[in-house]
């Protein structure tokens, strides 16, 4: 592939189509999320470390560690493949309540009594219906609580009080961990135990899918939606790659890009090196997302093309580690929402994402032959 450009994007949080949760949010005010290291605000750390309030420009609260990311991020790796954290750590305040993201019963508590002498510090595990899965478990964790205020064997409501987040400076059930934040975790039902936790090797890259066999990234659980990418805010940063382009740039909210005589590609995906993503201070890029296939079946595009011509064209890299590709007609500028189940392997992890505009397509007349508003993935 000739990757002829780079660049750095804005993202602007704009309204939802068809949202569908699933959940409900385990603390108040839980951002967005896309899968973004050194990008959107409250969408990933600007942080070099499992660190807090380090970034004043964009506040506290965003994900200070993302699904399958690690601590170490100076080491020159970020995003979802590059660590095997499993779970989001969210950077809350100290005391911030806790609530349970679904209705379930508590299956593991480590309570006030006991939760100073717990690497987790205050615990609490419920079991709960998979929403997205019939007759299947899924086990949701809430880690380095302060306090606790329900009891194993509970059963527990959507929304009720679990107890509160905590910090590891200022209290002392914060467990084997740094700053102030809630560790949130969804497992899988995988027989071992809740929550599950590498024995080691956080900050090495989950090559060989040792978290994504054991854990689902949680927040299509209580979002509905996991990745939102959309385009032309100043001052944020969104970063995808372009190939086969003579121009691109952003025009209101939009991505628009120009083709060549080739047909263009914009994507999120590891043909993107750390030494060609535009950081000059060594700083790695954000780039994989990982797509639990089994929870995303449709892909929602905001397009607002001049080419309508021509198929859209999807391509991600399947669980075989092999790039495959599904096309979807379209008519006019509008919002699609596109089904990713029938397609060849989608199934089991997807990696990396890249868009295919119209292929062969040519403006006429004007330079920005495609638009982009808004892409994001719905269960
Ligand atoms: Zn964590």
């Amino acid at each position: 592939m000739n990757v002829k450009a780079f660049f750095l994007v804005a993202v602007l949080v704009g309204s939802f189509v068809g949202s569908a949760y699933a959940g409900t949010n385990p603390i108040v005010g839980m951002p967005d999320y896309n899968g973004t290291y050194y990008g959107t605000p409250s969408t990933g750390g600007n942080c070099d470390s499992h660190s807090i309030n380090c970034d004043s420009t964009v506040g506290r609260q965003m994900f200070t560690a993302l699904y399958r990311d690690n601590y170490n991020r100076v080491a020159g790796c970020a995003g979802e493949r590059c660590g095997k954290h499993p779970g989001v750590d969210i950077d809350v305040e100290s005391g911030t309540p806790v609530v349970a993201a679904m209705s379930g019963t508590a299956v593991r508590v480590i309570g006030n009594d006991q939760c100073s002498s717990s690497s987790w510090g205050g615990l609490v595990v419920l079991e709960v219906n998979n929403p997205y899965k019939a007759g299947e478990k899924a086990y949701v964790s809430y880690v380095h609580l302060r306090a606790v205020s329900v009891t194993q064997g509970a059963t527990i409501t959507q929304g009720q009080t679990l107890g509160e987040s905590g910090d590891a400076t200022s209290d002392a059930c914060h467990g084997v961990s740094t700053g102030s934040h809630l560790h949130f975790q969804v497992d899988r039902q995988h027989g071992g135990p809740y929550p599950w936790f590498p024995t080691g090797r956080v900050d090495t890259a989950d090559t060989d899918f040792e978290v994504t066999a054991k854990i689902h990234n949680p927040l299509p659980f209580v979002l509905g939606y996991a990745y939102n990418f959309t385009f032309a805010e100043n001052g944020n940063k969104e970063l995808w790659g372009a190939a086969n382009v003579t121009a691109f740039g952003t025009a209101n909210s939009d991505l628009w890009v120009d083709g060549s005589s080739v047909y263009a590609y914009v994507g999120r995906s590891s043909f993107f090196t750390e030494a060609t993503c535009g950081y000059s201070d060594g700083k790695p890029c954000s780039r994989e997302i990982t797509l639990d296939a089994s929870v995303f079946k449709r892909l929602v595009l905001r397009l607002n093309f001049k080419c309508i011509a021509n198929p859209v064209v999807i391509y991600y890299r399947g669980p075989d580690d092999v790039w495959h590709a599904g096309s979807f007609n379209y008519d006019s500028a509008r919002t699609y929402v596109l089904g990713m189940l029938g397609l060849p392997y989608w199934n089991g992890i997807v990696t990396d994402l890249i868009v295919k505009p119209s292929q062969g397509c040519m403006a006429s007349p004007g330079p920005e032959e495609y638009f982009i508003s808004q892409m994001y993935f719905l269960p």
